[in-house]
């Protein structure tokens, strides 16, 4: 991976997971700055890392090759008009994971047409297991995108996006879907605290059963996941009777439901 100077512009959680991510992959130190008005989280990463901070955005975009907005969305604008007389921004390549704000705006906010790649992250990144999906501006070289694709590895997988609204199915497929997973998980542990089992055994049942699941699944190279399913279902047996439970709740179709509805309000938003 190239070493270009990086500004993060914003300290919190997914800031701190790609510098983690970067820093852990031999990316230089000296070569990251963080920024953010509140000294507590940008102070503590700085130390952490060994990378600069600042509460200068301005100054730190100044010296930077390569810009990371991490603020939240509702922040965006504001953060980033009071950047647009800083410097000149063909030189720079501007990275952006906040949800729900096209490409086209931020060259409304900056003033100019940018060098801008759109990432959509989801939470495992902050253990190093995120997917991230990429968009790219057409002013963007293919140098940009691999020095874009290569920071998101540093903290999972990525995949690109041909046309800006496929980063909508993203959100739907790998954004939100920690959540999905959460909530099943909920489920189940409710269910074994029923049945008796106290809080941290539920949850420790349920964590397990489903870590060794995809840890099978992978296990199995392209194995589809219908056939895994059917490998542990015996005709007339307990996982049978559990499944048709879910059949007769049309959990498939719920999922397909509820994955539309995180697009259709990922374009809503836009
Ligand atoms: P966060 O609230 O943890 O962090 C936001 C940071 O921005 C804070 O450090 C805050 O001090 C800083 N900030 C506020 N005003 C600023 C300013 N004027 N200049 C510089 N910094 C400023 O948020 P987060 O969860 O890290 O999310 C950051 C972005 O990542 C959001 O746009 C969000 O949509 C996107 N995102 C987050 C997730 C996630 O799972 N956390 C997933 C995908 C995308």
């Amino acid at each position: 991976m190239q070493h270009r100077e990086i500004a993060f512009i914003g300290a919190g959680n997914m800031a701190h997971a790609i510098i983690a991510g970067l820093v852990s992959h031999g990316y230089p130190a000296s070569k990251i700055t963080v920024c953010s008005p509140t000294p507590v989280r940008r102070d503590k990463i700085a130390e952490q890392y060994g990378i600069n901070s600042t509460n200068d955005n301005v100054a730190a975009v100044k010296q930077a090759d390569v810009i990371v907005l991490a603020v939240k969305p509702q922040m965006m604008k504001e953060v980033c008009e009071a950047l647009q007389q800083a410097t000149d921004f063909s030189e720079k390549l501007v990275l952006t994971i906040a949800a729900g704000i096209p490409a086209h705006r931020y060259n409304t906010y900056f003033g100019q047409e940018l060098r801008l790649i759109r990432i959509m992250p989801n939470t495992p990144s902050l253990v190093g297991k995120g997917v991230s999906g990429l968009f790219a501006q057409d002013t963007v070289s293919e140098q940009d995108k691999q020095f874009a694709q290569e920071l998101m590895q540093s903290v999972g997988s990525t995949i690109w996006c041909v046309k800006e609204q496929e980063i909508n199915n993203v959100i739907a497929i790998t954004g939100s879907s920690p959540a999905y997973f959460f909530l099943f998980m909920e489920a189940m542990q409710q269910k074994a605290e029923q049945l008796g089992y106290d809080e941290k055994q539920a949850r420790e049942l349920v964590l397990n059963a489903i870590d060794g699941s995809v840890a099978l699944a992978k296990s199995q190279g392209d194995i589809a996941f219908s056939t895994l399913r059917e490998q542990v279902t015996s005709k007339g047996g307990t996982t049978a009777m559990a499944l048709e439970q879910f059949y007769n709740g049309n959990l498939p179709q719920t999922v397909a439901q509820a994955m539309q509805s995180a697009i259709d309000r990922a374009e809503e938003m836009e």
